[in-house]
């Protein structure tokens, strides 16, 4: 596989950031000497110094790989049933071999149809699922092979933490309560080192984007300004919306979504409104996987289709 730059430095906000370089060069060397890894657990592949999410392309769904400076690796979502094995191929060539966290935004079968697939093929170490109801085949699936393995599992609610790594704030800042429906529940991750933030919306709708906007505004909250926006639900009108945009500001958006699809995803409107604020539009259906890397100065956008 071969990835292609498209975007380069971020401009001066990203080259005052020494100290977030020596932490990652700390993380790095730590992780070199196997340090803080239980006996038993297989040692992490070479650090990359740097951190990556990698928005795999799986058509009309969503699966996302965050590989840590450290070598930690968390997955979120996985696609349809029929992309599981697209995933577990792309983690193991990318040199995963254990998941340190695996989140399942939401019950819906183009996030979790692949994953019990995923389930079966890495050692896990923590299941996060915000706990929407669902009576579907894949998601009973899901849980039987959670149970078979006896994986540790947890809430994905708000203000509940991933202890990651050291210098990596990995939290969930949604949804903060019942949800009216699977795509209101969904998980949304903020991931930042204190430099660099990555907001993931998985297919959070305006309800669940007016709570985590009126959760996020409280004082002492970190608020929701970031870099990079996974655009919820694959970019429909239904969210992404003007108030959400204007509180993120983000300078990438990364939007998960089959080509040809049937929804009319993403919409004229939310492309609108990005386009109308400037922020660069990533998109599977056309750039097939996109990576971006943070390496402490610099964001990068890899992707791997020419257009
Ligand atoms: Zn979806
Ligand atoms: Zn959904």
């Amino acid at each position: 596989m071969t990835f292609r730059s498209l975007r380069g430095s971020t401009g001066r906000r990203f080259l005052a950031a020494p100290v977030s370089l020596a932490l990652i060069l700390v993380l790095s060397l730590a992780s070199l000497a196997g340090c803080g890894l239980a006996a038993d657990q297989p040692p992490p592949v070479i650090p990359h110094a740097q951190l990556e999410l990698h928005f795999i392309d799986v058509g009309q769904g969503d699966a996302i790989l965050i590989q840590t400076p450290g070598g930690r690796h968390v997955l979120i979502d996985a696609g349809e049933a029929a992309d599981g094995k697209t995933v577990v191929t792309y983690l193991k060539k990318v040199g995963v071999q254990s998941l340190d966290a695996v989140i399942i935004t939401h019950p819906h079968t183009d996030h979790i149809g692949g994953m019990a697939q995923v389930l079966s093929a890495f050692p896990v170490g923590t299941v996060y699922d915000p706990g929407y109801a669902s009576t579907t085949d894949a998601y009973g699936k899901l849980l039987a092979i959670i149970e078979r393995k006896q994986i540790p599992y947890h809430a994905a609610k708000a203000g509940v933490a991933v202890p990651i790594e050291t210098g990596l704030t990995f939290a969930f800042v949604a949804p903060d309560g019942p949800a009216s429906d699977a795509n209101n529940s969904s998980a949304v991750v903020r991931l930042s080192d204190g430099n660099f933030t990555a907001l993931l919306m998985g297919d959070a709708e305006k309800a669940e984007e007016e709570a985590l906007l009126a959760a996020s505004s409280g004082a002492g909250q970190p608020g929701l300004a970031a870099q990079v926006l996974k655009v919820g639900h694959h970019g429909s009108d239904t969210g992404t919306t003007a108030a959400l945009l204007d509180a993120v500001k983000p300078q990438y958006a990364v939007i998960s979504v089959g080509a040809g699809n049937k929804f009319g995803h993403p919409s004229p409107g939310t492309l609108g409104r990005l386009e109308t604020r400037g922020v660069k539009v990533f998109r599977t259906d056309r750039d097939g996987t996109v990576v971006v890397t943070w390496d402490g100065v610099n964001v990068e956008v890899l992707v791997t289709k020419k257009k």
